[in-house]
């Protein structure tokens, strides 16, 4: 299927450095890029790069208390008025306060709500803005590399044209500051796939998280065990992901892709493929909704590249050959756009792991689908 689609870019969102050595890398996104321009992807009929924009201060205030808007801009100026630790912030934690920390998180925050308009609009039928994802932050405190949830924000420029929201997450990790923002509403549905909180911060995310009020079963929480690869995730996705999805029928479709449920990825236990990741993505498009793509987490970096890569050739309706062109082969060094072979489990963890996830659908099932009348 052919899709307008959008990849939303600029070199501005990959330039910061959060600090030396930290894990979140923000030029994987100019690796992703460039490798899509190596498959002359954009070239592709249908499909266009788009010129992020930065945010407001208003729609940081959607979402954010006045307080740590002022402080985030202060500490990125190096003034000393705002005490860092009481809004997350450590220089050797998970939120290092940067130089230009402010104008690079209003960059990646804009370019979601861009996205966003752009989708509302009807101009493109998918956006991807792959800086954005940052679904940990909270609204007085920055948490988990996330400084502004700019998911949260791009989602409240949706509910103000009188829209309805499903979030679909992921990310490796739980989308708890998403959750938060939307726990007693009917208006969003937010679900969130994940390493369960046992193994993995931020230790939330469990099926009974079910919504308040208003939004008792709009929020929906699929934890699963270390070693979960392709099949058991596909399996999970289709048995309440789709079903729930479909039934709410959304006007726009919101997912969170971070790609650290890799088996390469160095801070996460999942072991999915790049293409059973793709494919995840390609079965939510699929459901063929007006769509709002944004990225998240993703620690090895060829990693994120192809996974990224395939998911947006997958929104374009592109098929992309293996091999990767032999430019971008000799830049960086990664030959094959696919991974060799779904990586090899123990048996007893795989038990163990399909257990666990069977648990995760019954709860669900329980839960929430009753809410839904399914
Ligand atoms: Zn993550």
């Amino acid at each position: 299927m052919t899709r307008r689609a959008g990849f939303v870019y600029s070199d501005i969102l990959s330039r910061h450095i959060l600090r030396k050595n930290h894990v979140m890398v923000p030029t994987r996104l100019r690796y992703t890029y460039e490798l899509l321009e190596a498959y002359d992807v954009f070239q592709q009929p249908g499909v266009q790069v788009v010129e992020p924009r930065q945010a407001t201060e208003a729609e940081l205030l959607t979402f954010h208390s006045q307080e740590y808007v002022d402080a985030v801009r202060s500490l990125s100026r190096g003034e000393g008025t705002y005490p860092p630790g009481r809004y997350g912030f450590s220089q050797k934690g998970d939120n290092p306060i940067f130089s230009g920390m402010y104008g690079a998180y209003l960059w990646s925050t804009g370019a979601s709500v861009k996205a966003a308009e752009l989708v509302a609009g009807g101009q493109l039928d998918v956006a991807f803005n792959a800086s954005g994802g940052l679904h940990h932050a909270m609204p007085d405190h920055a948490s988990g590399f996330c400084v502004f949830n700019d998911p949260v924000i791009a989602i409240n420029a949706l509910l103000g044209r009188g829209l309805r929201v499903a979030y679909v997450d992921i990310d490796a990790h739980h989308g708890d500051g998403v959750q938060h923002a939307f726990y007693g509403t009917d208006r969003v549905l937010t679900i969130s796939l994940h390493e369960a909180g046992t193994f993995l911060f931020p230790g939330t995310g469990f099926p009974d998280e079910s919504g308040t009020g208003q939004g008792v079963g709009y929020a929906v929480n699929v934890p699963l065990y270390p070693y979960t690869d392709d099949a058991l995730y596909l399996w999970a996705l289709r048995e309440v992901v789709l079903p729930l999805v479909r039934r709410f029928q959304p006007d726009v479709l919101v997912t969170q892709l971070g790609i650290d449920t890799h088996v390469q990825d160095p801070i996460t236990h999942l072991v999915l493929t790049v293409q059973g990741f793709a494919q995840v993505v390609k079965e939510l498009g699929e459901m063929g909704y007006p769509w709002l793509a944004l990225g998240g987490g993703g620690y090895d970096l060829p990693a994120v590249a192809r996974g990224w890569t395939l998911a947006f050739a997958a929104m374009a309706g592109v098929d992309l050959p293996d091999e990767i062109p032999q430019e971008y082969q000799e830049r960086y060094g990664i030959k094959r756009l696919r991974d060799p072979e779904p990586p090899q489990v123990d048996s007893q963890m795989r038990d163990q792991a399909r257990r666990y996830a069977e648990q995760t659908v019954a709860s669900v099932k329980r839960l929430i689908f009753p809410r839904h009348g399914l």
